[in-house]
């Protein structure tokens, strides 16, 4: 690695992987006058926020995006690139052949229990609710919404998500759906929510306009050679693949995702259905027309499977069990160990992160190292 203050490196940061927290990092650092080279192991930019073009519909390469956020610097950083639509996100959810709203609320209370007013909803729940302080998922779930809800739309979808039962994940995983007294179908609590006009692809070409940019290219297959060209490191890709999985695997879930065009102009008459029984292998089905209100005779629909990880499959989900936990703060205290690197994004913090939270991420490791160059320059 060239060494850290070395004004003659040809890059002050190179930047593995341009995924949102990549892409974030290099054009604050480009707008600072910073000169940023971003590499990627795959053909395309976006990460998993990738979108392709089918049809005339932009379709989410890698399952469903959904941009929200309450943070105004946030969404006002995503306006710059992208105007985003009026898109909310309602999912429905089938079980045992009947249809349910979500995330949790007065809506999905009527569909199950027949219950008009919050105060019905609130009793039949409390009468069967989990009374205890919550240790898992499973006692998260029966703790917030009981055992009817828990039975029919989380248990046997959790299962499959995640490949093991409720009982041996996290509980913060089921923390994240909202559960409401309303009769309000938004996916999200947040202030601002809504799809990049355009697709995501075309919103990160404009986050990456004029920053130098090498696709199909692996940094960990010479890592030398690109450490020489940077002053700094911002690596964005697994950390535990970083350190040669030294100290062990880290479990990730992974997801097949099959496209398929269909010629109807609309198939489910939603972005988003989730299916919550076990006996079928897919967890939801994405029509992405509905997202941008795409006017044609055809649609593409992508069914998503979930999958174990393992050393040849795309990590999506870091599965943060309390073993995994424990070898990730290994890895995390060596990383934090080495002055010239910045860790960060999905894969490096092996953390369940939103988009929002990706790019806040970034945002806040940008301005540290501002102080950082800052108080090294009062020092010279
Ligand atoms: P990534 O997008 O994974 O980018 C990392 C990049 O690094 C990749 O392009 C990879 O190829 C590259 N890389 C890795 N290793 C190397 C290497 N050795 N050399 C070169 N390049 C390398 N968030 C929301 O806010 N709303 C949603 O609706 C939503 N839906 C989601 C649905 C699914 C199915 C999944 C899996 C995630 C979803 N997310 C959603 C989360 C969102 O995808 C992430 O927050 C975001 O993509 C993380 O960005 P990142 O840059 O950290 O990681
Ligand atoms: N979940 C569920 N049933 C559903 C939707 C979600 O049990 O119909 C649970 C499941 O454990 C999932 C978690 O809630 O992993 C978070 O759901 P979310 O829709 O936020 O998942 P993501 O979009 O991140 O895959």
């Amino acid at each position: 690695m060239t060494p850290e203050g070395d004004r003659h490196s040809r890059y002050d940061y190179l930047v593995v992987g341009c995924g949102l927290y990549g892409s974030t990092f290099a054009r604050l650092a480009t707008d600072a006058g910073l000169r940023c080279l971003v590499i990627d192991k795959r053909d395309h930019i976006g990460g998993n926020c990738h979108t392709t073009s089918r049809e005339g519909i932009h379709v989410h390469t890698y399952g469903a995006h959904i941009f929200h956020t309450s943070n105004s610097a946030v969404w006002a950083f995503m306006q710059r690139f992208a105007a985003f639509n009026n898109y909310v996100n309602s999912p429905k959810a089938i079980a045992g052949g009947k249809l349910y709203s979500l995330p949790f609320n007065m809506n999905t209370f009527h569909e199950l229990w027949q219950v008009i007013t919050p105060e019905q909803a609130r009793l039949k729940i409390d009468s069967q609710r989990f009374r205890g302080e919550p240790s898992n998922l499973e006692e998260q779930a029966l703790s917030l919404v009981g055992t009817d809800i828990y039975n029919t739309l989380i248990r046997d979808y959790t299962a499959k998500q995640w490949g093991r039962h409720p009982r041996e994940l996290p509980a913060f995983i089921i923390k994240r759906l909202p559960l409401r007294f309303t009769f309000n179908n938004n996916y999200f609590n947040d202030r601002y929510q809504g799809i990049p006009i355009g697709g995501y692809t075309a919103l990160f070409e404009k986050l990456l306009s004029g920053i130098e940019l090498r696709l199909n290219t692996d940094y960990l297959a010479d890592r030398a050679h690109f450490d020489g060209l940077a002053r700094r490191v911002v690596y964005t890709g697994c950390i535990d693949e970083f350190f040669g999985h030294d100290l062990g695997r880290l479990d990730y879930r992974s997801l097949d995702f099959e496209h398929t065009v269909i010629e109807t102009e609309n198939h489910q008459g939603n972005a988003v259905i989730n299916y919550c029984d076990a006996s079928v292998p897919y967890t939801r089905t994405i029509e992405h027309k509905h997202f941008e209100s795409v006017p044609s005779d055809v649609t593409v629909l992508t069914h998503e499977f979930p999958r174990d990880g393992g050393a040849n499959r795309i990590p999506y989900y870091p599965v943060n069990s309390p073993d995994n936990q424990r070898t990730f703060n290994l890895y995390r205290q060596r990383a934090e160990a080495i002055s010239t690197h910045i860790f960060g994004g999905r894969l490096s913090e092996y953390k369940y992160m939103d988009m929002h939270v990706v790019v806040e991420a970034a945002m806040n490791r940008f301005r540290s190292e501002q102080k950082l160059a800052a108080r090294a320059d009062a020092t010279i």
